[in-house]
């Protein structure tokens, strides 16, 4: 009865039971922030940028108060200029488009390949134009998008790549090579359900670039330059000293966690295999994903949630209206059938419950309720 319950009881978040294990932990780091440092770009927060950039193996990291944040200054750092253009994928989180906007670009969209959720670059390729600056890459799902051809291409027509890493803390795009580390930018979240997630919002930039390092550093505050000096106009946007030290307490154990994601994923892909209407996830080859979600394509989506749901097992749509068919972004001019794979991916795609924190058997319990579902034999509905 008890284990019954249970079972079918999975949620697909659960932050008492992420925090449990680091309480102690936390708490202790938060005692000494506290007692110790500066609340506004205190000590704990340079450590923290220090450590993530030796784990993305870049020169600088520098933390800001949300991912959407990372992707707006750091184009605001790269001197986009209005009429600029910035193509990125149309099956992403409707954040990296609004980004392009508020940083006072024109976002152009490009659809997805057929068969994942990387973006397909002989579209990029239909949407250069002269006035194109930049394109973003976004490494969805916490599958990263090989970047090779995609460099070549920036690189030979003088755009800037762009990186939207805020589900892939820790996947690798190639060659070892950290989602993010690539591009000029590579943009973070670590909102709280992100891989690496703080207790509230927050986000960083990583990059080579010593330039934009600094540039981004007098942005996120208010475009100072010194105690009583303004350089630039800038937002206050700034990752919390008590942020951070929560985050280093996290940033040790994300390969941990991450190997984790990855275990509980080859568990549902071995419990999936072969079902009729489902199509599962497939990295592609030189990857190394960590699965911020796990996405399946299912022909029967919506029935599929609901006999879900009636098993007590929760599972989120990432995301069930792509950014061109939202009513704030219905100026850019684009409609249903402009980009048919993002909008089949919006129409099938369901993610399974997925964190570090889930147990090997509630996966089997999602599973075999999914299984149960698409062979058609759908068992007692618990109510
Ligand atoms: C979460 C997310 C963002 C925005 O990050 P916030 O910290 O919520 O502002 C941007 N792009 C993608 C792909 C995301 O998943």
């Amino acid at each position: 009865m008890d284990s019954d319950r249970r079972a079918f009881s999975i949620p697909s978040k659960d932050y008492r039971r992420q925090y449990e294990p680091l309480l102690e932990e936390v708490l202790g780091a938060f005692r000494r922030v506290l007692l110790e440092e500066d609340p506004i770009l205190g000590a704990e927060l340079e450590r923290f940028e220090a450590e993530f950039a030796a784990y993305l193996g870049v020169r600088h990291v520098v933390g800001l108060n949300s991912g959407t944040d990372a992707l707006v200054l750091g184009m605001r750092a790269l001197g986009l200029r209005p009429g600029d253009e910035v193509i990125t994928q149309a099956n992403t989180f409707f954040a990296t488009v609004t980004a392009i906007e508020m940083a006072g670009a024109r976002p152009v969209l490009a659809d997805c390949r057929r068969g994942g959720p990387e973006i397909d670059l002989d579209q990029v390729e239909r949407a250069l134009t002269s006035r194109t600056r930049a394109v973003i890459v976004v490494h969805l799902h916490g599958f990263a998008t090989p970047l090779r051809r995609l460099r070549d291409l920036c690189a030979g027509r003088g755009l800037l790549l762009i990186e939207d890493a805020a589900q892939a803390h820790g996947a690798c795009v190639e060659d070892g090579r950290r989602a993010g580390s690539v591009g000029v930018i590579g943009a973070f979240s670590f909102h709280p359900s992100k891989n690496l997630g703080a207790f509230g919002d927050g986000g960083a930039v990583a990059t080579e670039d010593d330039g934009i390092a600094a540039a981004l550093r007098v942005l996120r505050n208010l475009g100072k330059s010194g105690k009583h000096e303004l350089a630039r106009v800038g937002p206050n946007s700034k990752l919390d000293t008590l942020q951070a030290a929560l985050l280093r307490v996290k940033l040790r154990r994300l390969e941990e966690w991450n190997a984790r994601r990855r275990e509980l994923a080859r568990a549902y892909d071995a419990q999936l295999a072969g079902l009729p209407g489902l199509e599962l996830p497939a990295p592609l080859p030189g990857t190394e994903p960590v699965y911020h979600h796990y996405p399946v394509l299912a022909r029967q989506r919506d029935p599929l949630v609901q006999h879900l749901a009636a098993r007590g097992i929760k599972t989120s749509l990432h995301y069930p209206v792509p950014p061109h068919l939202q009513p704030g972004l219905a100026h850019l001019g684009y409609g249903p059938g402009s980009f048919p794979e993002a909008e089949r991916r919006a129409a099938e795609e369901i993610s399974l419950p997925l964190g570090h924190e889930l147990r090997l058997d509630e996966v089997a319990a999602v599973s075999a309720a999914v299984r149960a579902f698409a062979t058609g034999t759908r068992g007692l509905v618990r109510t």
